[in-house]
């Protein structure tokens, strides 16, 4: 069976991808290659960098933009009405399930020698 191979551009400050079954790093390899089935939704692609994946500089790791938005501000210093964020909160649970966020590395993706640091 032919081993497909797929270039991704991946930040330099990311951590190299950890075995599978092992705890999520960050390290984005996953959705710089595809999309999971909530981000071909969101994003509107099958294949490629999900739009939604953001990197942390603060966490030196990647994250899913799903997630990691935080409640909004209108730039007065006022913050979303609170039905608002009751449904951003929601809406982040049926994500968070969805995309199986705080679960091990489910990647069976074999990274070159070209990510090793
Ligand atoms: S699930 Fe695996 S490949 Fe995807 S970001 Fe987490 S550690 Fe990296
Ligand atoms: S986990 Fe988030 S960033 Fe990654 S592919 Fe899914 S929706 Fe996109």
């Amino acid at each position: 069976m032919p081993v497909a191979h797929q270039v991704i551009h991946i930040h330099a400050e990311a951590p190299p991808k950890p075995p599978e079954g092992a705890p999520c790093n960050g390290c984005g390899v996953c959705c710089l290659a595809e999309p999971c089935p909530v981000g071909m939704l969101v994003s509107r692609k099958r294949h490629g960098a999900c739009d939604l994946l953001r990197w942390s500089g603060a966490q030196g790791r990647y994250v899913c933009g799903l997630l990691a938005d935080g409640d909004a501000d209108d730039g007065l210093g006022r913050s979303d009405p609170p039905w608002r964020r009751l449904w951003r909160r929601l809406w982040r649970a049926w994500a968070r399930r969805l995309i199986s966020a705080g679960s091990g590395c489910d990647a069976s993706i074999e990274v070159g020698p070209s990510q090793q640091k």
